[in-house]
C-alpha cells in the first residue's frame, strides 16, 4: 500500500535489511540516498496508521520505520 504521505515504506525496509544483513555503511547506500533526495524518508511519517491498518501481518510499521530511519541516519 502506498503511503499517503510519501514515505517509501518498502524501500526503507529494504535498505535497512540490506545494511543489517551485509553490515555495510548506510552512507554508501545508493538506494537510501535516492530515498532522501526524493523526500520519501520516514521523517515524513505523520503516524496516521493507514499502513498498519492495511498490513495483513499486523506489523508495528510506524515504530519499525522510526527505528530503521534512526539507525540508517546515525553517524
Ligand atoms: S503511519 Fe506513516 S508511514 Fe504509515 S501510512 Fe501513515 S504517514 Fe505513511
Amino acid at each position: 500500500m502506498p503511503c499517503p504521505n510519501g514515505v517509501d515504506i518498502p524501500g526503507i525496509f529494504s535498505v535497512w535489511n540490506n545494511v543489517s544483513l551485509y553490515d555495510t555503511d548506510p552512507k554508501s547506500n545508493g538506494n537510501l540516498r535516492q530515498i532522501r533526495e526524493k523526500g520519501n524518508g520516514a521523517d515524513r511519517c505523520v503516524g496516521c496508521g493507514a499502513c498498519e491498518a492495511a498490513c495483513p501481518q499486523h506489523l508495528s510499521i510506524i515504530e519499525m520505520l522510526q527505528t530503521a530511519w534512526t539507525e540508517l541516519n546515525a553517524d
